[in-house]
């Protein structure tokens, strides 16, 4: 490379990036097959505009049979009926799935971001809450759980088109199939994003929202599902072309060929018994993360998780959710903070720590390394006071732990005998 500026920045970003560890539960580390660009050619740049098998340009057909790929290994990864996987992100896929089932000034209802919603799910100050009237549910102050009683009072009483399930920071299994019987008694259409747990929902970890009738299934593939970044859409066959048409031309023109590369690789990945005994590994090692720190005497929100992330609750230590980032951070340890249910804090501040187990685990972090992991997680949020000796101390035990990362072409041996072990 010939532009200096911008080779010290990268390899500044390489180093800083294998100098972490990545806790942050909407990161990951995709494979080589997924992220190795080199081999691409062309498609790093080519890009079309259109749907898939109908576009207005001359020479495309090799183009849309790399869509078509991609859609037909994403409709089996998942069973649904229709995929669409132009969105060039998760929350463009959500906004294109409002678009097919909505009008202007439509209701919808959606879990409030304080309370694990997304953004995009009709934050103020998002244009989805300019576009729609946006009806809100929280979770239980007392439990953090999702109360399904008053969900379903709230869409009796407001009649919503759109009932949005699926969250940011939220640890346990969602209940599609009530989210689903509540949305039919009231007539509304059900989103489930699943951008956090799609990979658990495609290796049969979680329950699969697509085998719902009538629901429109949303995810970015960047999170569990260890892609780059992007979008899917999935559907019933009877809103295809409603989907369709609300990406292109509805909101999104042309579409990137490396985007539709790095995903069909992705979903391969997610058909393969190796990608499952990761998925399982990402899950129990989250499980683990949270037995020690709940052992540990910290508060976690839902007390536990089913996922592979855990919201910290901050509430009974001197800490906020900043100050807590903070001391992982010296340590080298990647994490955010993150509002509590009902959180007295502002957003920049918080009062709760989500940590998530994808890139650890894509990393190769087997159960003896996330022991250690969350027993320096526990002593730093636990110290009453942080001095030199103890960041000294305690990111001297991290530094063994950093290089006990294995090189991803040695996690897919790893995982290769994980998944022998299974069977
Ligand atoms: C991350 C996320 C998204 C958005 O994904 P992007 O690809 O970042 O746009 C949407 N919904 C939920 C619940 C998310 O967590």
């Amino acid at each position: 490379m010939h532009d200096l500026e911008l080779e010290r920045l990268l390899t500044r970003e390489n180093q800083h990036y294998l100098d972490s560890i990545d806790l942050i539960a909407a990161s990951n580390a995709p494979i080589a097959a997924v992220r190795d660009n080199h081999a691409w050619g062309v498609a790093q740049f080519r890009s079309a505009e259109g749907h898939l098998g109908n576009k207005p340009y001359a020479g495309t057909s090799i183009f849309d049979e790399v869509e078509r790929l991609a859609v037909e290994r994403a409709r089996a990864v998942f069973g649904a009926e229709h995929a669409n996987v132009q969105p060039v992100s998760g929350s463009l896929a959500n906004l294109a799935a409002y678009r097919a089932l909505m009008k202007p000034g439509d209701t919808m209802m959606a879990m409030a971001t304080t309370s694990g919603g997304h953004l995009s799910h009709g934050h103020p100050k998002h244009i989805v809450s300019e576009l729609y009237r946006v009806v809100t549910y929280t979770v239980a102050p007392e439990t953090g759980l999702l109360p399904y009683d008053d969900i379903r009072r709230i869409a009796e009483r407001e009649r919503p088109r759109v009932i949005v399930a699926g969250y940011s920071a939220y640890p346990r299994a969602v209940d599609f199939a009530r989210f689903s019987g509540i949305a039919q008694e009231v007539g509304a259409t059900l989103i489930a994003d699943i951008s956090h747990i799609a990979g658990l929902v495609a290796a049969g970890l979680h329950d699969n929202p697509s085998a719902y009738p009538d629901t429109v299934v949303t995810t970015s593939v960047e999170k569990t599902l260890r892609g780059t970044r992007g979008g899917i859409l999935l559907c019933p066959a009877s809103l295809r072309a409603r989907i369709d048409s609300a990406v292109f031309p509805g909101l999104q023109s042309s579409v990137g060929m490396a985007g539709l590369v790095s995903l069909a690789a992705t979903l391969k990945d997610a058909a393969s018994p190796v990608f499952r005994a990761y998925q399982r590994r990402v899950v129990s090692n989250a499980r683990r993360m949270a037995g020690i720190l709940l052992d540990g005497g910290l508060d976690l929100l839902t007390g536990g998780t089913d996922t592979h992330l855990l919201v910290v609750d901050l509430t009974r230590t001197a800490l906020t959710g900043r100050d807590a980032e903070g001391r992982l951070q010296d340590l080298g340890i990647l994490s955010n903070r993150n509002m509590l249910p009902g959180d007295p804090r502002p957003p920049f501040v918080a009062s709760g720590l989500r940590l998530g187990t994808p890139t650890i685990t894509s990393r190769g972090y087997d159960d003896e390394d996330v022991a250690e992991l969350a027993d320096i997680v526990l002593a730093a949020l636990r110290a009453d006071d942080w001095d030199a000796t103890k960041v000294t101390l305690l990111r001297k035990r991290a530094d063994v732990l950093r290089a006990r990362a294995r090189p991803d072409d040695a996690l897919s041996d790893l995982m290769a005998s994980a998944a022998r072990d299974e069977r």
